[in-house]
This record gives structure tokens, sequence and C-alpha cells, in this order.
């Protein structure tokens, strides 16, 4: 699935976060995702810039329909919190 001009990805090793989803109701772990934004240097086919200017971090829903976009803060919490469960 894509978001404006460049493909949403699971952003791997990052604790999931238990929450009431806006769109489907159910109370469900949803995942960090990333997206690159900003300034985006790349190949145009391909599905990921090489460079981007900013990361846009959101709690994705595992139906993969809804997202609510979170803080870079937030995001790194989760990713060390991921990271250190291991
Ligand atoms: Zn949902």
């Amino acid at each position: 699935m894509q978001f404006g001009q460049h493909s949403i990805e699971v952003v791997k090793g990052a604790a999931t976060v238990q929450r009431h989803c806006e769109n489907c109701g159910n109370i469900t772990d949803h995942v960090l995702v990333d997206q690159p934004c900003g300034i985006g240097i790349g190949i145009p086919f391909m599905k990921r810039p090489l460079w981007s200017s900013n990361l846009a971090y959101a709690l994705m829903c595992p139906t993969f329909s809804w997202g609510t976009p979170i803080s870079k803060d937030q995001a790194q919490a989760l990713i060390r919190k991921g990271q250190s469960s291991k």
C-alpha cells in the first residue's frame, strides 16, 4: 500500500503497541511503520528512495488500513524497547 509518493514499511525489531483502533474498533497490536517523506533522492522505479530528508512514523493497525502518526521520539522509544526485549 502507499500513502503519497513512497511506500510504507514495517520497522523491523520495533515493539508493538496495543491500542484501540479508531478504524476497525478493535484493540489490536499496532506495528510501527515508517515512510520516507520530505525531499527524496532515488531512482524513479525504486520503491524506496536511496535517501530522504525525513522519515515519518506511524502506528499501523494489523489490517493495514489505518495508521496513526507518531513522533520520531515515540518511534525511537519503541525501537529501543523492541530491541532490548530480545
Ligand atoms: Zn484497525
